[in-house]
């Protein structure tokens, strides 16, 4: 292979190709190949194929493992508890949860609003929230460590189930919120069509991902977001071209800049 050249699409994964998840076109312009080393019973896949879709212009991650595989890492390989903490998140967490309360409260429609949030870790947005006056707070995540930490840490009621589940929960809720969730799925139409089938009639939903227009823009970011755990790179226009398509109408939209944990700054959309 001569220098620059992309492995053979006939190479090393195992994995079927991936419909555009925003537009579910086929076809699509491959631009990388991203390779893990394997960790001893710790390994999600041995990496993808970072592509664009021709449609639509959506970045995604090709040639993943099926649904079935994220979800027995995330309710296994959780690293949303943190451990090392006692369950506590870092004081960069804990300022960009605080930032994210800030953001979302002015757009709860009022204080009795049932508020769930999607990949709710150890809960502190939830309380932060229930500090600002919102008194009906949820969380769901699926690694049930985060249920027991965020009950034990702030008395918050956590369901343990997955997206897919949500429809089954047999609840309904006035606001939902996803962030840092979106990136971390596979199957993103029917994961909002769950979400959507668990709000009342004029519920909204809060989502916030990294902006794929700035990963060049913070050293951190070509190894941070092509991670192994993240699988769609947004831009604001495809993020607004997902929402769209599945039936959502937008109430603001923002791109922004975090510092967080280790001196790294993290960039959003939301
Ligand atoms: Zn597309």
């Amino acid at each position: 292979m001569r220098d620059g050249e992309l492995p053979s699409n006939e190479d090393d994964l195992p994995h079927d190709v991936r419909p555009c998840p925003v537009c579910g076109g086929a076809a699509h312009e491959r631009i990388f190949a991203q390779r893990f080393a394997a960790v001893s019973g710790a390994s999600l896949h041995a990496g993808y194929d970072v592509v664009v879709c021709s449609r639509c212009g959506a970045g995604f991650a090709d040639r993943i493992p099926a649904q079935p595989a994220f979800d027995a890492y995330y309710r296994d390989m959780s690293k949303y508890e943190y451990h090392q903490r006692d369950g506590a998140e870092s004081e960069y967490d804990r300022k960009r949860m605080e930032v994210i309360a800030a953001v979302v409260a002015p757009y709860i429609p009022s204080p009795d609003s049932r508020i769930l949030d999607i990949g709710c870790a150890s809960g502190s947005l939830l309380h932060l929230l229930r500090q600002r006056g919102f008194v009906s707070v949820t969380g769901m995540d699926p690694s049930p460590g985060c249920a027991q930490t965020a009950r034990r840490l702030y008395d918050l009621r956590v369901v343990t189930a997955t997206l897919d589940d949500l429809p089954t929960i047999g609840e309904r809720f006035d606001f939902a919120i996803l962030v840092g969730v979106l990136e971390h799925v596979r199957e993103l139409s029917s994961a909002l069509a769950a979400v959507r089938s668990a709000l009342s009639p004029r519920g909204r939903i809060y989502v916030e991902v990294p902006d794929v227009l700035t990963f060049t823009d913070w050293s951190n970011a070509p190894f941070q977001d092509f991670s192994t755990e993240h699988i769609n790179f947004f831009s604001p226009t495809s993020l607004a071209n997902l929402m769209r398509v599945n039936g959502f109408v937008p109430v603001f939209s923002e791109q922004n800049a975090r510092h967080q944990s280790f001196g790294t700054v993290m960039s959003n959309i939301s």
